[in-house]
């Protein structure tokens, strides 16, 4: 160990988010290397040899480990403050591997029903295929958590704030249930961002990300990332699952994503505001049946959502009396937002949940989440507040709002 090496879990945020996990090759490069490698060559075959036993703790191959994914693992492990981060192709390989990897026939798996569309078919269809018993309860109901956690279960899943109706879960109370019924509990921290919310700290034993969100937040990559404390999870459940079924990160989307890293805060902080700006406007303008976001004081959760994140998050949802006509007349009328299912990106997006991303759900389905045929949703993202509260307005006019 060089005696100079600095304590990384000693610097501040911003100086972790700059320079943390930062490895300089043999050039001596300013900015973060990319190894864009599939394999490593060894010396001598005993070098080969003593690698593949564990013996030398070295780069084998990219399936396992690569520097620039390494970098980018360390760098947002800090910012979590996780031991470990693994990071994986895409957000629902995190979530699947996170998943399955602890996972096996007559497991129980407890999820909150308010569930992005993926995660919900993995929950509701493809686990039960495997035997394992899925039970699915209203995330904000204390007394569901509780009911479904009074017997042995192995895993608790859950959104917090959830997509696209942005309820919040009170992680620590459910945290303890989880724990009292032998269960990990995995967070999906997507859209509170690592930033604005810290599971880890609350409870939850694992955290996972789709990094295709705020962390890239430019609209450039997939990506995804699964971190933890837990070191028994890490070395029997996580490590040899990840290895053998192969969903790592590409080492150019983990260089982009370690660059990103680099701006997360700011940019999340500032979507943040933005969004809050754009609440604030919408509830005052009225002729809309509601308007949802944390961090105003009429979302029901306003109480729980202050104290559990620093802010309320990039994403604003509201309901239009007139339904599907009105929100399509809504949509179809923007100049400057972009329609788009993803979110977290610079360029503020808005999408339709029940004929896109919640599509899959039946109509019953859609309904005990509370996603109606009126609800918009807006990925407020970092252009002037006043550009997009300007379209808004224009595009609700011409829906006749
Ligand atoms: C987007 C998203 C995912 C899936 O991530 P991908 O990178 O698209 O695979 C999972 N959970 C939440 C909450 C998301 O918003």
């Amino acid at each position: 160990m060089d005696a100079n090496a600095p304590d990384l879990k000693s610097w501040r945020q911003a100086t972790q988010l700059v320079r943390g996990g930062l490895k300089r090759s043999a050039f001596a490069e300013t900015s973060e290397g990319l190894f864009m490698t599939s394999g490593y060559i060894y010396e001598t075959a005993e070098s080969a040899e003593r690698a593949f036993k564990g013996e030398e703790e070295r780069y084998i191959y990219s399936r396992y480990a690569n520097p620039t994914v390494a970098m980018f693992e360390e760098r947002l492990a800090l910012l979590e403050g996780a031991e470990v981060c693994r990071a994986t192709a895409s957000g629902m390989a995190a979530v699947f591997a996170a998943l399955l990897c602890q996972l096996k026939a007559g497991d129980r798996l407890v999820a909150s029903r308010a569930l992005f569309g993926s995660c919900h078919y993995i929950i509701t269809e493809l686990l039960p295929r495997y035997g394992i018993e899925t039970e699915l309860v209203d995330g904000t109901d204390l007394g569901q958590w509780e009911a479904a956690l009074d017997r042995e279960t192995a895993c608790v899943f859950l959104e917090t704030p959830s997509n696209p109706t942005l309820e919040i879960i009170d992680l620590a109370p459910v945290a303890e249930l989880a724990h009292g019924a032998g269960a990990r509990l995995v967070v999906d921290n997507v859209f509170a961002t690592p930033v604005l919310q810290r599971p880890l700290e609350l409870g939850a034993d694992i955290v996972v990300y789709s990094t295709t969100k705020h962390i890239d937040g430019q609209g450039r990559s997939l990506g995804g990332a699964i971190l933890t404390n837990d070191e028994d999870y890490v070395e029997d459940d996580l490590t040899p699952v990840l290895r053998h079924t192969g969903p790592a990160m590409s080492p150019f989307n983990a260089w982009l994503l370690v660059k990103s890293l680099e701006t997360l805060a700011m940019r999340v902080e500032r979507h943040a505001v933005n969004a809050l700006d754009i609440a604030q406007y919408l509830s005052r303008r009225g002729g809309l049946a509601s308007v949802l976001y944390p961090g105003l004081p009429s979302h029901p959760q306003h109480g729980l959502a202050s104290t559990q994140m620093s802010a309320g998050g990039s994403v604003v949802c509201f309901d239009m009396t007139g339904g599907r006509v009105a929100a399509f007349d809504f949509i179809n009328a923007l100049r400057m937002v972009d329609i788009s299912n993803n979110l977290g990106d610079t360029k503020s997006l808005v999408t339709h949940p029940a004929t896109t991303t919640h599509q899959r759900l039946s109509a019953e389905e859609r309904a005990q989440m509370g996603i109606g045929d009126g609800l918009v949703r807006v990925s407020v993202g970092l252009e002037d507040p006043q550009d997009i509260k300007e379209d808004l307005d224009q595009a609700l006019k011409a829906a006749g709002v």
